[in-house]
């Protein structure tokens, strides 16, 4: 293993980014205090204040094992020359370039998958149960992986397969062919998913006539909204948490509500929540959110082409006979500076959303911002959500905007 120019940028940018997280978890844990801010006191009392930071704490407690975790078998993988050795296995049985690569990759998410499942274990039946919000049963959690590894091994292996023909046989503009294939596929699955994919995971049905149903399609149509169906889905099957969210494209979109949300929520403020959702596409978010996705993906898939047979690459994880696949795993580890600036845009893009979200939402209420501001309260308190998050973190993680900050401005509160 040679230490070079990339090894260290590699070293440096995954212990620098590994502090930042440390430093954002322990900023955002000491501004929990027992004092409610004064956009929640009305409705919570000190001792439902204590149970969201409780949770809070226990969640941040349990990032900091797992991040610490993954940081350090990441680390002893690589300095043991582990990238290396099972490169050399693989070589040694297979040398079809496209059952070799689906077997290193493969092998490496099986271990990285086989490695994090005592996590997510703990995390839906330790830190989530001991709070009340799991309502996943042990058989859900099995059927869940299960289904979620049949589908890897389908799309995941199948896209990777591709991806490798493209480069070893397209010359020059492999990336260019990549990028096609990909984002076909990802139209594709977006097209498909309402029907096909999400159906695996959880039951879905319309809401009954009544009231909600005609106040939703009495909101649809005063926003100009083609709104095909709306649905209940069985969200209470994982966790008490509340959602909604629109699918499938055109004059096909439905609204999913999730059941544990029509449980909580009066019909004003699942109208608000709905008439947020309908601001994301009208505003054009959907639509920003798929080209901005489809931007990086071929910005990533050019880049790819360039380095993946960078000799000083392979050279920093040990590994002598430079190969498509496993250059595909270094340049990943390469990118992470790249990523994390992408990710930090995209929440920020993200909160911009939201903030535009909600005050269509507004809008649609005849300018009254009290509905949604109290089903932002509502959902924060029932998910346990954590108030005052610090800036850091807020920069870091967030795709919404703090939850005090959203009901401030949707109150007229903002300065
Ligand atoms: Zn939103």
């Amino acid at each position: 293993m040679e230490h070079n120019a990339i090894f260290w940028i590699i070293l440096v940018t995954l212990a620098s980014h590994f502090a930042v997280e440390r430093l954002s978890a322990h900023l955002t844990r000491t501004r929990l205090t027992p004092k409610v801010p004064p956009e929640f006191e009305a409705v919570c009392p000190p001792e439902r204040y204590a149970r969201m930071q409780a949770y809070t704490r226990d969640a941040l407690r349990f990032s900091m094992v797992a991040a610490s975790f993954d940081f350090l078998v990441l680390l002893g993988f690589w300095f043991a020359g582990g990238f290396a050795a099972w490169e050399r296995i693989v070589a040694a049985r297979l040398t079809h370039p496209i059952p070799a690569g689906l077997a290193y990759l493969g092998g490496l998410a099986a271990a990285s998958a086989a490695l994090s499942l005592p996590f997510e274990w703990y995390s839906t039946f330790r830190l989530d149960g001991r709070h009340g919000l799991n309502r996943t049963t042990p058989r859900t959690f099995v059927l869940d992986r299960v289904k979620g590894l049949v589908l890897a091994v389908v799309l995941g292996g199948g896209l990777l397969a591709a991806l490798i023909a493209f480069y070893r046989w397209t010359g020059a503009f492999a990336w260019l062919w990549a990028w096609g294939f990909v984002a076909a596929v990802t139209l594709f699955l977006q097209y498909v998913a309402p029907t096909v994919l999400m159906p695996l995971f959880n039951r879905f049905w319309p809401l009954p006539e009544g009231g909600l149903r005609d106040a939703l399609t009495a909101l649809a149509r005063r926003t100009g909204f083609p709104l095909r169906e709306i649905l209940v889905m069985d969200g209470s099957r994982r966790s008490a948490r509340g959602n909604a969210f629109f699918t499938g494209f055109g004059s096909r979109k439905r609204i999913v509500l999730f059941d544990t949300l029509v449980e909580k929520h009066p019909t004003p403020e699942l109208v608000a929540i709905t008439a947020h959702e309908i601001g994301h596409h009208r505003r054009g978010h959907v639509w920003i959110g798929t080209v901005v996705g489809l931007a990086q993906t071929g910005a990533l898939l050019y880049l790819l082409q360039a380095f993946v047979g960078h000799g000083p690459l392979f050279a920093a994880f040990g590994v002598d006979s430079p190969s498509f696949h496993v250059g595909l795993v270094l340049f990943g580890l390469l990118l992470t500076p790249a990523q994390l600036v992408l990710r930090l845009a995209g929440n920020a893009l993200s909160r911009r959303h939201e903030r535009q979200a909600d005050a269509f939402a507004r809008e649609a209420m005849d300018g009254d911002g009290t509905p949604l501001a109290d089903a932002l309260r509502r959902l924060a308190m029932d998910n346990l959500g954590n108030l005052t998050p610090h800036p850091l973190t807020v920069v870091l993680h967030a795709s919404h905007p703090p939850v005090v900050e959203r009901v401030r401005s949707l109150e007229g509160k903002t300065p």
